[in-house]
């Protein structure tokens, strides 16, 4: 098989996504699976259709294209607010669309009346994190406006928080987007779907008996595909950290002195040069040199067990036997298999030299 490859476990996928989807319907959540971290990996998305998401979720209009070809039975949504230059695709491919700008929904608007359909609109609230979103104090006036497209459909509001500046879900925003939802009902006497309440890192304020309030939709990537919450990458109890893991080979194996010597300067990847120190005053430590770089995956981003990671250029992983563990043996030749961070899986799944394997098939 070829290296280096990401190693995908089906049932593994299809089980983190069922435990989240019966976790959260208890609370009446739903769910919608963001596959971005995979560029919209069919094969996932219907792994997750199969365990019960409500949707599935893309940021890009590409993978929304591919993955509208494969007839997955669920609604698409797209994730980021559409490009003014792309409304044409979002209304042909999307059911829905996260939006925050006027001059984008009278596009998308005139783009629907244009093919005779009509399109869904979540409108996204700015919270916090200072990303995308719509300040509270302007929100009644989007509402408006929306409602006056007839070519639209609002179906509900949505906030986005954790991925900018990590600002938690806590009682107080989830409580306000509970809050603006129920003042926008009554103010414009509708009823609005869904109130989407944020992504993975959401989960450990659930988890801890946060209230969901109005909440009543969450979309999810980091936890069905790595089963862990982003804010302190901590892993989700019940759930497959290692349902996609990254497979490298070892071209050098050796004894070598364990710090670098000469005059040091800037690294390929770095500014700060590493302290040198004289090379007898060094311990030899194993070390390995894998067929994997910057290239490839994110190196903060992998971990094994037993493996530290002393640091990678474009085309090389310089790895060591961590302190204190038992010596990994790694050969030339061999294989190591590392987790991903959700970075690392992102690189790793964008790039063209690392290749794809399914492991099992789901039902
Ligand atoms: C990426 C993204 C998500 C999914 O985030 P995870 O942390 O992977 O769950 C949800 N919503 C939006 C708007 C996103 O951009």
């Amino acid at each position: 098989m070829s290296a280096p490859r990401l190693e995908i476990h089906l049932e593994h996928l299809q089980h983190n996504a069922s435990t989240l989807v019966n976790r959260l319907s208890s609370q009446g959540i739903k769910v919608t699976g963001v596959s971005k971290a995979t560029l919209g990996l069919p094969e996932i998305a219907r792994a997750w259709v199969t365990a019960g998401v409500h949707s599935i979720g893309e940021s890009r209009i590409e993978s929304i294209e591919s993955l509208s070809r494969y007839e997955l039975g669920v609604p698409l949504l797209l994730i980021r607010s559409p490009m003014l230059s792309q409304v044409d695709r979002v209304v042909a491919h999307a059911a829905i669309s996260c939006n925050s700008e006027a001059v984008v929904l009278k596009a998308l608007a005139a783009a629907a009346k244009c093919q005779g359909v009509r399109h869904g609109v979540l409108l996204m609230v700015e919270l916090g994190d200072l990303r995308e979103g719509i300040l509270a104090a302007d929100l009644e006036e989007m509402v408006l406006l929306t409602l006056t497209l007839p070519s639209l459909v609002l179906v509900g509001v949505g906030t986005n928080l954790g991925c900018q500046n990590g600002i938690a879900p806590d009682e107080a925003n989830m409580g306000e987007l509970s809050h603006l939802m129920t003042a926008l009902e009554r103010r414009f006497c509708i009823r609005l779907e869904l109130c989407s309440g944020g992504n993975s890192a959401n989960l450990p304020w659930l988890a801890g008996g946060g209230n969901p309030g109005r909440i009543n939709h969450l979309r999810l990537g980091e936890a069905l595909l790595l089963g862990r919450e982003p804010l302190t990458r901590t892993a989700i109890p019940g759930l497959y950290t290692n349902a996609i893991t990254l497979v490298a080979e070892v071209i050098e194996s050796k004894r070598k002195p364990s710090r670098a010597w000469g005059t040091p300067h800037c690294t390929s990847f770095a500014n700060g040069p590493v302290v040198p120190q004289k090379q007898s005053d060094q311990p030899m430590t194993m070390r390995a040199l894998l067929a994997l770089g910057e290239q490839d995956a994110d190196p903060a981003g992998l971990s094994a067990p037993g493996i530290s990671i002393e640091g990678a250029s474009s085309d090389h992983l310089v790895v060591s036997e961590a302190a204190g563990a038992e010596a990994v043996a790694l050969a030339v030749g061999d294989e190591q298999r590392f987790e991903l961070s959700y970075s690392s899986l992102l690189r790793a799944m964008t790039s063209p030299f690392v290749s794809r394997c399914f492991i099992g098939r789901t039902a």
